[in-house]
């Protein structure tokens, strides 16, 4: 079998030497485990967060299917989402519970998907989805009518939100990094959306939301959260789930930060962090929904897929670059 392994702390931007591929006999089965054959491997900005100062062999989620098995519960053929990593074959403790969870083999069987693809188990079916389904509605409150931004808009968890807000019946603005993301937006329902490496930010906010922004979902932090929470509305709310701008720079030496406390203060706003692990008893009240938006045509889940083992280093940093549009997801 082949994982990958994290072999130095991260500086700056991953670097394909930070990672080495170790080849591996894997033991007999014990009583519990299941062999699993991944079949689908996540590739998510979190995984840069994680400067690893030890040798780190778990390392991102996992769709599979059990290949062999000595757990009744899974028999082979049995598909199940784990963190066990990038693998191509291991070995699932189906007995093992959370205890850190990035850390430990927490699997469980994957979600009914009622004809929608596996690797949805991923992304909007998956970690991503959960982040924006609690992270937006139990955060921001939205109200019918209130307008909403999102930056990190055309990505797995942004894309999400943005459609979550309009089936809420909010007005929607995201932010994303092209052209291209600006007009997949605005295609799949976004009342508007903005280019934020070519737009002055602030004018363009301004002239999309004149009534101001109720709604904030920072995906990205930095420059642009700051001028969006100059054009927050007063009892506005604000939820912070990722701050990817400022994931591969020096984190001893960051920009000096905006000041922002008058804008929370007169505009009396609410700004909340929100990390998926809140809700890791509720993950099902989740999906159930969002198969159902999918399956309704409320909910589009665009993928962005890259073929094959050896290619996920590149995945990664296309992620973190943003080269794709919707979730980023490796085939096996
Ligand atoms: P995405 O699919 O959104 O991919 C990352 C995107 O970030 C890229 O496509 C890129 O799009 C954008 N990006 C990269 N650099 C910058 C930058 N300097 N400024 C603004 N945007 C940038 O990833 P996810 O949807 O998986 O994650 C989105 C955010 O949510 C991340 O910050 C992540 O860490 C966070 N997250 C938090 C969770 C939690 O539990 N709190 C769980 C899951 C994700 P573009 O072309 O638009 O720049």
């Amino acid at each position: 079998a082949r994982k990958y392994v994290v072999v130095n702390e991260f500086k700056g931007w991953p670097k394909r030497e930070d990672f080495q591929i170790e080849e591996h006999e894997l033991p007999p089965l014990k009583d519990g485990e299941i062999l699993v054959k991944s079949q689908w491997l996540s590739v998510d900005p979190y995984m840069r967060v994680y400067s690893s100062k030890q040798k780190y062999d778990q390392f991102g989620y996992n769709v599979g299917v059990v290949v062999e098995t000595k757990a009744a519960d899974y028999p082979v053929g049995t598909k199940v989402v784990s963190h066990k990593g990038w693998c191509d074959y291991c070995i699932l403790d189906t007995n093992k519970v959370y205890a850190e969870p990035h850390r430990t083999g927490k699997i469980y069987k994957l979600p009914v998907m009622k004809g929608l693809p596996d690797s949805l188990a991923v992304g909007a079916v998956g970690m991503p989805g959960v982040t924006a389904y609690f992270g937006f509605l139990e955060h921001c409150k939205p109200k019918p009518g209130e307008t909403v931004v999102v930056t990190g808009a055309a990505g797995a968890v942004g894309s999400l939100v943005g459609q979550i807000a309009k089936i809420k019946g909010c007005k929607v603005i995201g932010f994303a990094g092209s052209d291209e993301k600006v007009k997949w937006l605005e295609s799949i329902g976004f009342d508007k959306a903005i280019n934020y490496k070519t737009a002055d930010t602030a004018a363009a906010l301004r002239a999309a939301a004149p009534q101001g922004v109720d709604c904030y979902y920072d995906n990205v932090g930095g420059e642009l959260s700051s001028t969006i929470l100059y054009q927050m509305n007063q009892h506005g709310r604000v939820v912070v789930v990722g701050s990817i701008s400022s994931y591969n720079e020096d984190q001893t030496n960051l920009p000096k930060a905006a000041i922002l406390q008058p804008a929370i203060l007169y505009r009396r706003l609410t700004v909340s962090g929100y990390i998926v692990w809140d809700s890791r008893d509720r993950f099902p009240e989740a999906f159930d929904q969002i198969i159902k938006w999918i399956q309704s045509g409320k909910i589009v889940a665009k993928e962005h897929v890259t073929e094959g083992f050896d290619n996920l280093y590149d995945a990664l940093v296309g992620v973190l670059k943003g080269d794709n549009i919707g979730k980023a997801v490796v085939k096996i």
